[in-house]
């Protein structure tokens, strides 16, 4: 079965061969091949997307699918800025984004049997990841955004290449379009059809890259060959195993326990080791403004936060003369001096000489993907008791 990539000029091209080369390394009934960058038809809306939240949520599917799906700017691989909102996109029919591919298929004369998949970067009218036409031959994949998803990730070629797969898997065991849409789980059990209308529970099926025992029992119902199926688990084990384990592993197993005891000011690591980090009253005021926002926090704007510092200082020091600690706090937000700098280098050699450094990473108050400086680890796995 051959698989034919083409892409519009968003998808940067040394993405686009990284990707096609990953695919190609597992030899198997799938075969991959590169085609040419296309040009979508200039017919778009715009949609102005006020918040992040309505940004990383998916547009409900459609139960009742229609014959037609009625219903950006590009990316670059280098550094990710996250975007501000509001956020004005350009937004393209799912019909348009298909007949690009299915135009590509005329023009080349592509045999109606090989699927092809369109990646781009403009965004689609359901704010999908993927969608598919109904002869179940013609995809389209979106190539931008992951570093929402996947922090610090600038080169998302692994959950591209997921997308895709999950795509051809759809296609060969749903009969058709609407047989998928009504199939998916929309609640996320971790498998490749969770619908993940929060679009950040695309997180955890990745992570897993696994196929639950009800799609399983559809797989086999529809007769995908099982050597084909084998062929799309490895690559997915393959994309899990980049995803989870790559040199950059910190970076995603952001769900690590973290203790906080106030009294003690201590840190405790409890996947990583047995001792703890001590850090002094002015380093921990610090570490927990940066744990309070979790997106981050640009050094010049430390200051902003100055109130939120002086409380938690306040609360922990055991300090009693206001000016004091007044005047430490300043000191501490005043970004020409280097006290803040000094204050996070002290806190980064605290946690990295207790779990190492690499472990450290997810715990330090680091520069993120977005251009802020905070903490990676998941909230909800920080415990802090007074
Ligand atoms: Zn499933």
């Amino acid at each position: 079965m051959t698989i034919h990539l083409i892409r519009t000029e968003g998808f940067p091209e040394d993405q686009f061969h990284e990707l096609l080369a990953f695919l190609r390394k597992q030899v198997g009934i799938l075969q991959f091949v590169g085609g040419k960058t296309v040009t979508l038809n200039p017919d778009y809306t715009y949609h102005i997307f006020l918040e992040e939240k309505a940004y990383e949520t998916q547009f409900k599917p459609r139960k009742q699918i229609n014959s037609h799906f009625k219903a950006s700017e590009s990316s670059s691989d280098a550094i990710y800025e996250k975007p501000t909102f509001p956020l004005r996109k350009r937004i393209y029919s799912w019909e348009n984004l298909l007949n690009a591919a299915r135009a590509y298929r005329q023009f080349n004369q592509v045999p109606d049997s090989d699927l092809i998949f369109l990646l781009t970067d403009a965004h689609n009218t359901k704010n999908w990841f993927g969608g598919i036409d109904e002869n179940m031959k013609n995809f389209f994949v979106h190539t931008a955004d992951w570093p929402l998803f996947f922090r610090l990730l600038n080169k998302p070629i692994y959950p591209i290449a997921y997308e895709i797969l999950a795509w051809v898997l759809r296609s060969l065991m749903f009969k058709s379009r609407e047989e998928i849409i009504d199939f998916v789980h929309d609640e996320p059990v971790g498998c490749i059809n969770d619908f993940c209308s929060d679009k950040k529970q695309i997180i955890l099926k990745m992570r897993t890259g696994d196929i639950c025992d009800e799609c399983m029992d559809q797989i086999i119902y529809n007769d995908v060959s099982p050597p084909l199926l084998r062929q799309i688990q490895v690559i997915l084990n393959e994309i899990r195993q980049h995803i989870l384990f790559s040199s950059n592993r910190n970076v995603y197993l952001t769900s690590s326990r973290l203790r906080i005891d106030l009294s003690k000011r201590k840190l405790y690591f409890p996947d990583y080791a047995q001792e703890e980090a001590k850090l002094n009253p002015k380093e921990l005021a610090l570490y927990l403004l940066f744990l309070e926002q979790t997106n981050g926090i640009a050094l010049n704007q430390v200051i902003d936060f100055k109130a939120e510092l002086l409380e938690n200082y306040k609360q922990i020091s055991g300090q009693i003369k206001p000016e004091k600690m007044q005047a430490t706090i300043d000191l501490l937000c005043d970004y020409r001096e280097n006290e803040l700098n000094i204050t996070l280098s002290r806190i980064r050699k605290k946690i990295k000489d207790v779990i190492g450094k690499e472990f450290a990473k997810k715990y330090t108050i680091d520069l993120l993907a977005n251009n802020q400086h905070g903490i990676l680890i998941d909230r909800e796995f920080v415990e802090i008791s007074a």
